[in-house]
């Protein structure tokens, strides 16, 4: 990704890489079992890469099922894809119709959204079991009584029966082949039906966990999909500010609000357009660093809401100057590094990405 020219209606850029996105789909869609789809996760405005231009990059790409969080992302994820977008939080009451309507396919995720879908119309529907997570899903006492009642299910057309993993990123945490267990049982006493249980680290936990449809999201945007192993995927962002001002300030001068960091050697200090606003977290404040040219910079005092401050004394003058590009992420700092100096991880830095940066979309996923 080469750097962008930050325009001057706006502190920071955002350049998206679509091709880089679309590759990492094809990685997850190969490493996925014969037989076995992949969709892509497009929530949360794609993770905050942009829906908009993410999903049709996706579908080029090959991917015929997508799923977003709320009807609101569906529809508006509906006006540029013809492909499945399944909507995880499922019919909310009185939303049924527009579901339909809308050709959105909604996970059920109790006996009460089931009875709902199957008595305003039924049709097309995913069915989620709660296998450990305890967030959403039908309980074991429910899956239970659908078993007893299979008749529940009539007029509802079953295109997968799903869970979702806890902690897949382990590679050998037990909580994995237990919710593996959970969820073969459960299945066994439902109705036949394809299946879906992994996201991005189920699918590097080996094709017993792949059945009919894996659900990557984060390593389709460059996140490692894997705790502790090297990361296969292709980094897909990159957040670039420019240096807005250059001061000099001598030993024992404070940077920025309450005084949190202080020079103790006459300093160079850049002031760089992003903040907290844009979801440069605070908590970054004297742990971060951007990148000139290649070079690491010390974030130095608070992040404030539209204001970094970074110590460059130690990069050539003539290549820290205002207008000068500041790589805040990228393949150099990639979001799982930042997340983790954040005392976060990559999914929030990416999410959190604001709308008030310009943004720059490269590639086309074909
Ligand atoms: C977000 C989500 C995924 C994708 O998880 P990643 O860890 O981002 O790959 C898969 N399934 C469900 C139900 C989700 O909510």
């Amino acid at each position: 990704m080469r750097s962008a020219d930050i325009p001057a209606n706006a502190g920071a850029i955002l350049t998206v890489d679509l091709d880089a996105v679309a590759a990492n789909w094809r990685l997850l869609a190969a490493r996925a079992a014969p037989g076995a789809d992949c969709a892509a996760m497009v929530k949360a405005d794609a993770y905050g890469l942009g829906a908009e231009a993410v999903g049709p990059a996706l579908a080029r790409a090959g991917a015929g099922v997508f799923f977003v969080a709320t009807l609101d992302e569906g529809i508006r994820l509906r006006h540029v894809l013809t492909e499945e977008i399944g909507v995880l939080e499922g019919p909310r009451p009185g939303t049924e119709d527009e579901l339909r309507q809308r050709k959105l396919t909604p996970v059920l995720n109790s006996l009460d959204q089931l009875q709902r879908w199957r008595t305003t119309g039924g049709g097309r529907a995913v069915l989620h079991l709660d296998t450990g997570m305890s967030r959403l899903g039908l309980s074991e006492g429910e899956v239970s009584t659908l078993a007893s009642e299979p008749d529940r299910l009539r007029g509802v057309d079953l295109a997968w029966i799903m869970s979702h993993l806890v902690s897949g990123e382990v590679q050998h945490d037990p909580d994995n082949p237990a919710q593996l267990g959970r969820f073969r049982d459960a299945l066994a006493k439902l109705p036949p039906a394809k299946a879906s249980l992994a996201n991005s680290a189920g699918i590097f936990l080996g094709p017993a966990y792949h059945f009919d449809l894996v659900r990557p999201g984060a390593a389709l945007y460059g996140l490692a999909p894997v705790d502790h192993a090297p990361n296969p995927m292709r980094t897909t962002v990159r957040l670039e500010a420019e240096i807005l001002q250059v001061r000099e300030i001598p030993s024992g001068r404070s940077v920025g609000y309450n005084a949190q960091w202080r020079a103790n050697r006459p300093t160079r200090i850049a002031t760089v357009g992003i903040g907290y606003a844009d979801g440069y977290l605070r908590s970054l404040t004297n742990r971060g660093h951007g990148y000139i040219a290649g070079r690491p910079i010390p974030l130095v005092g608070r992040v404030s809401m539209d204001l970094v401050t970074f110590d460059v004394t130690d990069v050539p003058e003539d290549t820290s100057r205002p207008g000068t590009p500041v790589v805040l992420m990228g393949p150099e700092l990639p979001p799982d590094e930042l997340g983790r100096l954040a005392g976060t991880n990559g999914y929030q830095m990416l999410t959190g990405l604001s709308r008030r940066y310009a943004r720059r979309y490269l590639g086309t996923g074909a």
